[in-house]
Parts: C-alpha cells; sequence; structure tokens
C-alpha cells in the first residue's frame, strides 16, 4: 500500500486510520514531494522514511492512496494504475469522470466494484458530510432539493490553512500588520463566504461539486442544489446547516428514526438541554452528527438539519481507507 501525499493533513491522517483500523498492510511506502525525502512517520511501531513520488513508485502496491492535489494526481495516478494498483483519489482530479466511482461506503459501496479505470474518486469533504445526514432522510421521503450553507474548518485548505489563522491571531492579538496569504481576506475573528473560486455562474467550484458530485453518489441526476460556502476560524471539522426538500410528506420522528442503525452518523438532539453538534465534538472522531432537525417553516415537505463532520477524517482520509475496506 503507499499512499502520495504522505507529509501533509490528509496524509497524515490516512496512515493513523489505517493503523487504528488494523487495516491489512503488507508494506506501506509514503510518498510526497523531494522536499520531504528523509522525513520519517511511525507506523505499527516502526518508522518509515518519506520517498521522492516518481512513475516508478507504485512496483507492487496494490492499493495506492493519493492526496497530493488534483495536478499530481492527474499526473501520477494512471501511472499507479497502470502500475496495477487500485487508486483511491482525494483530489477532485477524477470525480467526474464517467468510468471512476464516486464513492461513500455508508451510501453507494456497491459502486467501487471493478472500477473500469482502476481509479475510485473519494468525494468532495462537505459533500460527504452532508449526503451522510441526507442519505438516510432521501431513503425515508425521496431527496428533491437542497438549499445549503457550509462552515468550513481552515484544515480543509491543508497544514497552510491551519498556520495562516494561527499566525493572524497571534499578530492581532499583538497589534502587528499581517498580510493574508492563504485566504482573500482576513480569516481570523472573520467569516469569509468563498471557498474555491468563482464560476461564470456566481457560485464557486466548491459550491457546485455538491451539485454535480450529490447527484452520482445518490444517482439522482434531476437533484436540485444551491448552496454557498463559508470559511470560518476553526481548525477542524465542517459544519454544513441543510434546508432539504422531500417528494414525500416528512415527520421530523419518522425523520430521526431514519438514522437508527444507520453507520457512520449519530443523532445529537436535544436543544432543550443545549444538545446539538459542535465542530470540536466530530474532531478526531469518525461520526457525522446531526441535530437541530425540525419542520422548514417556508417549503412544504421539507425539514431542516445541522450536520457536523470531521472534515480531514470522514470527509477525506476515513472515507479513502474505507473505500479501500471494500476493496
Ligand atoms: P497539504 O496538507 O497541503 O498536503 C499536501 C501533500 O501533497 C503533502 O504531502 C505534499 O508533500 C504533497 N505534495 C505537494 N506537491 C507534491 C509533489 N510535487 N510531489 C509529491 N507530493 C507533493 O494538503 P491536504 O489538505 O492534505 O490536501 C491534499 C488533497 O486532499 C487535496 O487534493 C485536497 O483538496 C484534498 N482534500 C483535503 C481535505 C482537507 O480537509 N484538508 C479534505 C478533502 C480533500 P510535501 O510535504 O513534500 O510538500
Amino acid at each position: 500500500m503507499a499512499i502520495v501525499g504522505a507529509t501533509g493533513a490528509v496524509g497524515e491522517e490516512m496512515r493513523l486510520c489505517l493503523e487504528q483500523r488494523n487495516f491489512p498492510v503488507g508494506k506501506l511506502t509514503l510518498l510526497a514531494s523531494a522536499r520531504s525525502v528523509g522525513k520519517r512517520f511511525p507506523f505499527r511501531g516502526e518508522e518509515i522514511a518519506v520517498e521522492e513520488l516518481t512513475h516508478d513508485s507504485f512496483a507492487g502496491v496494490d492499493i495506492a492512496l493519493f492526496s497530493a492535489g488534483g495536478s499530481i494526481s492527474l499526473e501520477f495516478g494512471p501511472s499507479a494504475a497502470a502500475a496495477g494498483a487500485v487508486v483511491i483519489d482525494n483530489s477532485s482530479a477524477f470525480r467526474m469522470d464517467a468510468d471512476v466511482p464516486l464513492v461513500v461506503p455508508e451510501i453507494n459501496p456497491q459502486a467501487a466494484k471493478n472500477p473500469p479505470r482502476g481509479i475510485i474518486a473519494n468525494p468532495n469533504c462537505t459533500t460527504i458530510i452532508s449526503l451522510m445526514a441526507l442519505a438516510p432522510l432521501h431513503a425515508a421521503f425521496g431527496l428533491e432539493a437542497i438549499i445549503a450553507s457550509s462552515y468550513q474548518a481552515v484544515s480543509g485548505s491543508g497544514a497552510q490553512g491551519i498556520r495562516e489563522l494561527e499566525e493572524q491571531v497571534k499578530a492581532i492579538t499583538a497589534g502587528l500588520p499581517f498580510t493574508p496569504k492563504v485566504y482573500p481576506r482576513q480569516i481570523a475573528f472573520n467569516v469569509i463566504p468563498q471557498v474555491d473560486v468563482f464560476t461564470d455562474n456566481g457560485y464557486t467550484k466548491e459550491e457546485m461539486k455538491m451539485l454535480y458530485e450529490g447527484r452520482k453518489i445518490l444517482g439522482l441526476p434531476g437533484l436540485k442544489v444551491s448552496c454557498t460556502c463559508v470559511r470560518v476560524p476553526v481548525y477542524r471539522s465542517h459544519s454544513i446547516a441543510i434546508t432539504a426538500q422531500f417528494s414525500r410528506p416528512v415527520d421530523v420522528a419518522a425523520a430521526r428514526a431514519a438514522y437508527a442503525d444507520q453507520p457512520g452518523i449519530q443523532v445529537v438532539d436535544d436543544p432543550a438541554e443545549r444538545l446539538f453538534p459542535v465542530p470540536l465534538d466530530t474532531t478526531g472522531k469518525d461520526a457525522c452528527l446531526v441535530g437541530r432537525i425540525r419542520r422548514n417553516l417556508v417549503l412544504d415537505n421539507a425539514l431542516d438539519l445541522w450536520v457536523v463532520g470531521d472534515q480531514v477524517r470522514k470527509g477525506a482520509a476515513l472515507n479513502a481507507v474505507q473505500i479501500a475496506e471494500l476493496l
């Protein structure tokens, strides 16, 4: 098994997930850029040295977990597949390729079977966490439309996002000047309604991923989605406020019941006791949490809900390792 991008926020979490879930790894190869060669990371009581990613890195590798950005996946993913590895890719490079399955193991595990190009894509993190909450409701009521706003942590931008928030908090509290580098505006003590770049229709790429990827994963080509993605000064775990409209009448008790026995999602919903999920509740955890479930006051057959999940883990590394487990 190999991890490409092993020194990154997601790559490091992949290594942890493999160890914590006791995944049957024979040899683990850690790959990154030339900058990281020689860095060492622990795995099952041993230290593994990082090697430079090349087109020859994949001889003898059964499964290659890619998490080094879209351009690296496009360049090296096909080499890994040609060498006989199944590629599980965490970038957006292959997600909308008709011959590349897009998989959330709790929702569409069957799609992972026999990937035609030897590549399986991990969906966008906000999409995974949102669909973890929506798939059980879709089964109960028939999902037709989603209106959502996300509250996305800075670790969604990798190690550099965490650094930017830390540095700005320090500079502001010390009264020192600073220049935003990673985000278009100050992120400390602020929120920014831009995640990824804007497209021609006024939505960002991140917002459109929820539409395109949601349709593909749920097998609902007519699903309507309108989304506003917002970066917030939270270190880890994304939250999403969702209004979901269904084809059949909804009922709050039936919605809560729809989550019973569903793996990977738990209901935390007792507002009278101030019980609702917050990002710190899911940080470092596998399960997504859903709460604030209520009937929408504007639309027919619609529910409002609030879902939170660790986007480095269920939104990326854990989901990829779960796909590997399916294989
Ligand atoms: P990151 O912390 O910035 O890590 C990037 C990784 O890519 C590092 O290991 C880096 O190695 C490696 N890399 C960069 N250039 C390389 C090159 N030329 N050759 C080989 N390796 C190279 O980023 P991240 O947050 O982990 O994100 C990685 C991918 O996962 C991205 O596609 C991102 O969109 C996706 N993703 C991230 C999240 C999240 O919450 N962070 C969630 C879902 C999906 P060096 O250390 O050697 O530079």
